[in-house]
């Protein structure tokens, strides 16, 4: 296969990191735009020196001009606390992104991949969720600038594909972890580590009989990877999760297991809106892409414990005070 022009908008985010890292390694061409909201530059520094990859402090709010051949779209605020904190940039992160990824894909005539993510599903009715599944978004909730800003932007893929041909792809992300997580990002497990780490009490919102299912990050950049080379009529969307699904409780007991920790579990106020239940019907993943998820919730938060025992936790900067 031929060296290809690959753009990744919010490449030095979690996800991003690994992605553009995979990349690299693989010897494409990549660029990496990113406007440093919830990232810093850390996930990245060790790419830095390669002579395949470029970093452009960009917002993709704004328009872009490069010439790609293929371009994952992966900018936006991914966790509560971040997304919620300006929720009106939110919307437009996602949607005018969209805009402009799409954009250049027409011009370029390139592949398009979109982070969407099982969030448009809201607080599901239909267990475990398949892709035909429309959703129970609360359009006017705290959440709904980025459920509704996801779902928008779907709907631009799907438009751009059918009224200008662009060559798209759209993933379903569910929960995802591991290292690069921002330490201060307010999800369930980088607030769960760290706590557990701090020997302070592992906070519950809500009574934690709630659920999720958990992916490991390779497992995600996999599927990422395998969807950007699927087949040409398969423009998605499709779910790309880990099945096993655990309520939050048994998330913080296993925490407190594998770190050896002493902290207390202790419950909080339950947040607005928190879906009750959530796990990946991955049927369509594996008969497309035939991709799975490899890496077990124990062995990925081992890991992701490992990486959190070896980071400076004070050196990193809360991108938000709400979390
Ligand atoms: P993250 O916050 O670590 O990464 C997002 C990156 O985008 C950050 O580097 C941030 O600085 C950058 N960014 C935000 N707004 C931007 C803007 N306007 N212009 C340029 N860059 C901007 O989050 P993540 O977990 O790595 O998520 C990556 C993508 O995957 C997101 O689109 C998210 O919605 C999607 N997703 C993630 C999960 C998950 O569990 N991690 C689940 C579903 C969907
Ligand atoms: N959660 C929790 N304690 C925390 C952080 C989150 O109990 O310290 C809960 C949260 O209410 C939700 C689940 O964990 O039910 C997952 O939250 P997260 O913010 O990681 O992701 P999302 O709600 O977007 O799936």
């Amino acid at each position: 296969m031929s060296i290809r022009r690959i753009l990744v908008t919010g490449g030095a985010g979690f996800v991003g990191s690994h992605l553009c890292e995979r990349l690299v390694n693989e010897g494409q061409d990549v660029i990496c735009i990113d406007n440093f909201f919830t990232s810093q530059k850390s996930n990245i520094a060790h790419l830095l020196n390669s002579p395949n990859f470029e970093l452009i402090r960009h917002d993709v709010t704004h328009p872009m001009w490069l010439e790609v051949d293929e371009i994952y779209n992966l900018a936006c605020p991914a966790a509560p606390g971040h997304y919620q904190y300006n929720p009106i940039k939110t919307m437009k992160t996602s949607v005018l992104g969209a805009i402009h990824v799409l954009g250049m894909a027409k011009r370029c005539n390139a592949t398009v991949l979109q982070a969407s993510t099982s969030e448009v599903y809201g607080d599901p009715e239909v267990h475990p969720q398949p892709e035909s599944y429309r959703g129970a978004v609360n359009p006017i909730g705290p959440r709904a600038c980025y459920d509704e800003g996801k779902r928008a932007a779907e709907t631009l893929f799907f438009d751009y594909h059918r009224h200008n041909r662009v060559k798209i792809k759209v993933v379903r992300i569910f929960n995802t972890y591991g290292p690069n997580m921002h330490p201060h990002d307010g999800r369930v497990v980088s607030n769960f580590i760290r706590q557990a780490l701090a020997g302070e009490d592992l906070t519950i919102y809500g009574d934690g009989s709630q659920t999720r299912s958990f992916q490991y990050v390779d497992d995600l950049v996999e599927g990422l990877y395998r969807m950007m080379h699927g087949p040409d009529d398969f423009p998605g969307p499709v779910n790309i999760g880990n099945p096993g699904e655990f309520t939050i409780r048994q998330l913080a007991e296993m925490v407190i297991e594998l770190s050896g920790s002493k902290s207390k579990i202790v419950q909080r106020e339950a947040v607005v809106d928190d879906p009750k239940q959530r796990q990946p019907d991955i049927t369509l993943a594996k008969a497309k892409l035939d991709w799975q998820p490899n890496i077990a919730l124990r062995e990925g938060l081992q890991k992701t414990i490992e990486y959190f025992r070896s980071i400076d936790i004070d050196s990193f900067r809360a991108p938000t005070p709400n979390y």
